[in-house]
């Protein structure tokens, strides 16, 4: 969950209104990651006859939307874009839980711990905070020692608590999203698309996540790469495992490593991921085995951080690919060789609780 900041992109003039379909149009989606399922969904919902493709299933272990969990914040530094879409993206989330009748959004808070007075991505976000009335509360470093007793804070300036974000439930909810899609009478097949392939509808969006750039080497290349990135889900203390596990998800904003993590993550073990940039990555066939020298640095900062969790067993762990465009900005655009193709990804380790939204703005975009 990349927590640099970035500037606005020539995305978003993919949002002016490009009423490509009308009601009753046939639109085609393939890929029913978080990206695509939640696209199809309010296509389908915009009256468009809809089919969504996906070669291993929505949430599969290959894809980007199949771990466990993912951290929803609207914090995004200087982005406004971002913050906004998000607090739409909280609101849809809260709308489909009630939906669904299951909860999928923990609403634990984000804690930022921030190394230095100024922390851009955090300082720079505060006045959207205040404009939409979520305002994220100051917490000294002596008061993150007292309230968070779990934290080493010693190499700290001082916390943000805030206590809108948490994390989402993510292979599960991207099933859910799917299920929901063909109850509302959407149709979904299970292959794998070709770009070689005849497709026939009014208009195709390829949302294949970190497929994307090989898949469409003139169009989209190099503009989307793999990356793998590693998850740990570390056991926390049995005696202690009620202070670990319902601590807030946290960000340490160290302007180097970015570790984050997830307490909670749905009982499977305190989780620890890294936003640096790891290795080339083939999303098909990488086999999805832990680098050591990775684990052994998070290791190495979960002891110096969570003093605690130094001797924490590994209980479980996940590689996941990045779908990363040159500048962390989605890239949703129109094909210039074909104008019935769209190209929608790049999520960048960031995309996944923007689903809703996303998929709400694209359809609003499309559909007349
Ligand atoms: C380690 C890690 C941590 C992250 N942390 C966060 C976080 O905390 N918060 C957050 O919001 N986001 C986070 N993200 C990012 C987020 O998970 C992704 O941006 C998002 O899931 C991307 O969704 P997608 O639909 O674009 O891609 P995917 O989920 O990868 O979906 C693409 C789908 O396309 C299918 N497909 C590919 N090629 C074809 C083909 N030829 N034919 C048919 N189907 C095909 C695949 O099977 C797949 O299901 C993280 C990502 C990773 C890897």
């Amino acid at each position: 969950m990349p927590t640099n900041t970035f500037a606005p992109s020539p995305l978003f003039s993919s949002f002016e209104h490009r009423r490509v379909l009308k009601k009753g149009d046939h639109a085609i989606v393939v890929g029913a990651g978080a990206f695509g399922g939640w696209t199809a969904l309010y296509l389908l919902r915009s009256e468009i006859k809809v089919t969504l493709i996906d070669a291993w299933g929505s949430g599969n272990s290959r894809s980007s939307s199949g771990d466990e969990t993912r951290v929803i914040r609207s914090t995004y530094g200087a982005n406004e874009f971002y913050f906004d879409l998000n607090v739409r993206a909280l609101q849809l989330w809260k709308e489909h839980e009630k939906l669904w009748n299951r909860q999928v959004f923990f609403n634990t808070g984000v804690l930022w711990l921030c190394h230095h007075e100024k922390c851009s991505i955090v300082d720079e976000s505060i006045p959207f905070s205040k404009k939409h009335k979520m305002e994220y509360e100051y917490v000294s470093r002596a008061d993150l020692a007292k309230r968070y007793d779990v934290v080493n804070s010693n190499d700290l300036h001082h916390g943000y608590f805030d206590p809108y974000g948490g994390y989402l439930k993510a292979r599960e909810s991207t099933q859910l999203v799917q299920e929901t899609f063909v109850k509302e009478g959407g149709t979904y097949v299970n292959a794998m698309v070709s770009p070689a392939d005849k497709l026939s509808a009014d208009t195709i969006i390829y949302a294949c996540g970190s497929w994307l750039g090989k898949m469409f080497p003139a169009e989209i290349g190099e503009r989307i790469t793999c990356s793998k990135q590693e998850v740990y889900y570390f056991g926390v203390p049995a005696d202690h495992a009620k202070k670990f596990d319902s601590f807030p998800v946290w960000v340490d904003a160290d302007d180097k490593d970015h570790y984050y993590g997830i307490p909670g993550n749905a009982w499977r073990g305190f989780k620890v991921g890294v936003d640096r940039r790891g290795k080339v990555f083939d999303p098909t066939n990488g086999e999805r085995i832990l680098e050591p020298e990775v684990l052994a640095h998070a290791r190495g900062f979960l002891a110096h951080r969570f003093p605690g969790l130094k001797d924490a067993p590994l209980v479980e762990s996940r590689v996941c690919p990045y779908e990363n465009s040159p500048d962390g900005n989605f890239i949703f655009e129109q094909s210039k060789s074909d104008r019935r193709v769209w190209f929608l990804g790049g999520g960048s380790g960031h995309g996944f609780k923007h689903g809703p939204a996303l998929g709400e703005l694209i359809a609003k975009t499309l559909v007349q």
